[in-house]
């Protein structure tokens, strides 16, 4: 397992030492390795579309109103894990587990709200610009960048989804890592709101329209062809219905 350092430990860690490379927690390989923990969480595989949230920003009690009722075991714990303040050595594994999961939880949440302030958005910004979120599958859109959503501010609702801000749709993350992300982690407003605060970076709107054709006939047009047919073909139909019944009577 990594080992993360705490500020305790170390009030001047050697920056090699705390940027050290680690490729995938899920490969259990054993690492001296120390870190602070939003490093860390960062660079797990899967972690890409969160961005790090200033530790001021999670040290103001304020911003963190109403959280503790989110995450009801160990919030303070967690807490004090994500800002590298909580002495591990006295955990069981068990326990020590159980806080890692509230403290990834917990940072969701706090991102979720970091991400619509200046600063988180200036962040998000530069990774959209970066296209860290991937780039829109239509192709009309020209390898427009996506920026992550949610689809309810609710947590443990609906997993986040990409938005297209040219053709304004939403799309599923690619990778099995991305898509199992909690949508409430971004929220609903962000990639909106990012735009109102640099409009300049909306893309132009897409007007541009796949259309179907076969063999070079547009098929809009065969379909209203085949519809006047139908309607011609109704008509006689009805017209010799009439002459009979006229002509029996
Ligand atoms: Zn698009």
């Amino acid at each position: 397992m990594l080992k993360r350092i705490s500020k305790q430990q170390s009030k001047h860690p050697n920056s090699s030492t705390k940027r050290a490379k680690m490729d995938d927690m899920s490969s259990g390989t054993e690492s001296d390795y120390a870190k602070y923990w939003i490093d860390w969480f960062l660079e797990i595989k899967g972690n890409e579309y969160f961005c790090e949230v200033d530790e001021d920003y999670i040290l103001d009690r304020f911003n963190l109103t109403g959280l503790s009722q989110e995450v009801p075991q160990f919030y303070a714990e967690a807490l004090d894990m994500i800002t590298d303040n909580l002495d591990e050595e006295a955990l069981t594994d068990k326990v020590r587990e159980q806080i890692e999961k509230a403290a990834r939880h917990l940072y969701g949440l706090i991102h979720a709200r970091f991400v619509i302030t200046t600063r988180g958005l200036a962040k998000m910004l530069d990774k959209y610009k970066k296209a860290d979120f991937g780039r829109c599958p239509r192709v009309l859109c020209h390898q427009q960048a996506l920026l992550p959503v949610g689809l309810s501010d609710i947590p443990l609702t609906k997993t986040v989804k990409l938005y297209c801000p040219r053709c304004e749709d939403i799309y599923n993350p690619k990778s099995s890592r991305h898509a199992a992300i909690d949508g409430a982690y971004f929220g609903t407003s962000f990639p909106h709101m990012l735009f109102q605060v640099h409009p300049s970076y909306m893309p132009p709107k897409s007007f541009e329209r796949y259309e179907p054709r076969i063999f070079g006939f547009k098929i809009h047009a065969i379909a209203e062809q085949h519809r006047w047919q139908d309607r011609a073909r109704q008509e006689f139909n009805d017209k010799l219905k009439d002459d009979d019944e006229k002509d029996q009577a």
